[in-house]
């Protein structure tokens, strides 16, 4: 009884979540105006604003054709009980409650991944390609994707098996272990994501010696900032888009530079980039975001102790009985809004950390290089330039460009 209502709960959130979704995607494609706010109207000219905007339109019905596939793939799998059906069938191979669960999620994955391939050859070698933004090669793209699995069966794999192993062990209690289990983890990739898993994809090469090098060391000694490892990448393989960021804790702290950063900035532009990214750590942004991230875990798996062991959650799949890894996925179903609204105080605060980044490499360096820098970025990228503010507010990690600029002109006497 309890198992059917909580079906009707689950494809209420779904359906919900989908519709909403899909009316803020609506509103922002239609919020694009033909008029350029005047202080970006040095961004794109008349052909490559229009350019843009063809690029956002194509990029948002694109997104309604996949997320729309997801939907109804996700509603049919529920109704009729494929999560279930799919576990009985593997526990013809076993029944170990870990073994089992590997399986299951990795046949699920492998299952999503083959179903969404056409999506996602469309969108990197139509789309991205129409624009100029595509540099990968189907070798890359084949390659990325072998990496990919051995990296998501590795990492996955392990939190799947350390999870289960703690409830089987633990009971109900369980989720202080993996609690402290899962943090370390995460404390563990944090630190080393750059050492270890970027080169799986990239090459990470440390800058070379230079103007733009003596540029940066000079900066970063009037700051007081170690850097001893700053890197250049080879974003260039995959796409003309430029980024920069920063990773890691203590002195394993790494800065990283896109190659596509480097070839279209000039050197100032590239220094008050850098002082963005020093101004993260220097205000301890990212042991802020570590911290919530291992509070939100908590939090999590504490809820989620709850309902470990409820068999309902299971036959609420289509199971015969109970299986945690289902009571599991049943739960992640039922915390998605939740998930949805850590979310979007997750971006309010990763917005007010934008602002405080760009008022450190003012004040440490300069606004106008870092403006010109953003301005060239949104241009390369054919960024939307007026978002629907309801739509910033929902999904954008950083402000908008003319939020960032207004902000950084605030005060300049
Ligand atoms: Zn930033």
């Amino acid at each position: 009884m309890f198992a059917s209502s909580l079906l009707v709960i689950i494809l209420s959130i779904i359906i919900v979540e989908f519709i909403l979704d899909f009316i803020v995607e609506f509103i922002n494609w239609k919020h694009q105006t033909d008029v350029i706010p005047a202080k970006l109207a040095d961004v794109y000219d008349a052909e490559k604003y229009a350019k843009s905007q063809a690029y956002q339109a194509e990029q948002t019905k694109f997104g309604f054709l996949t997320s729309s596939f997801s939907f109804i793939l996700s509603l049919l799998m529920l109704v009729f009980g494929g999560f279930g059906a799919l576990n009985n069938y593997l526990t013809q191979f076993s029944n170990h409650p870990i073994v089992l669960a590997l399986l299951f999620s990795a046949v699920l994955f492998i299952i999503n991944d083959i179903i969404t391939l056409p999506f996602a050859l469309y969108g990197t070698f139509v789309i991205e390609e129409k624009y100029g933004f595509n540099k990968m090669t189907i070798k890359t793209f084949v390659l990325d994707k072998i990496k990919g699995y051995g990296l998501t069966f590795v990492l996955g794999g392990i939190i799947i098996s350390a999870l289960l192993y703690t409830v089987m062990w633990l009971g109900p209690q369980f989720w202080i272990a993996a609690w402290v289990l899962i943090s370390v983890f995460i404390l563990f990739i944090n630190m080393f994501y750059t050492t270890l898993i970027v080169p799986i994809f990239n090459k990470l090469e440390p800058l070379e010696d230079g103007n733009l090098k003596s540029a940066i060391t000079n900066y970063c000694q009037k700051v007081n900032f170690s850097l001893d490892n700053l890197f250049v990448i080879d974003g260039s393989k995959r796409s003309a888009k430029a980024n920069a960021y920063f990773s890691g804790l203590g002195p394993k702290k790494k800065v990283v530079l896109y190659d596509t950063l480097i070839k279209d900035h000039t050197e100032d532009e590239l220094v008050a980039v850098l002082a963005h990214e020093v101004g993260h750590y220097k205000r301890k942004h990212i042991i802020q975001t570590l911290i919530i991230g291992i509070l939100q875990t908590g939090i999590m798996l504490f809820l989620f102790s709850f309902f470990a062991f409820n068999a309902d959650l299971s036959t609420t799949l289509g199971a015969d009985k109970s299986y945690i890894h289902l009571n599991l996925m049943t739960f992640g179903l039922l915390y998605s809004p939740i998930s949805t609204f850590l979310g979007i105080f997750m971006m309010l605060l990763s917005r007010k950390n934008e602002y405080e980044a760009d008022d450190f490499a003012k004040n440490t360096f300069a606004a106008a290089p870092l403006i010109s820098a953003l301005k060239k970025l949104s241009a390369n990228n054919l960024s939307n330039l007026t978002p629907h503010p309801l739509y910033v507010f929902l999904h954008y990690s950083h402000p908008t460009l003319l939020q960032r600029i207004e902000n950084m002109e605030k005060n300049n006497s």
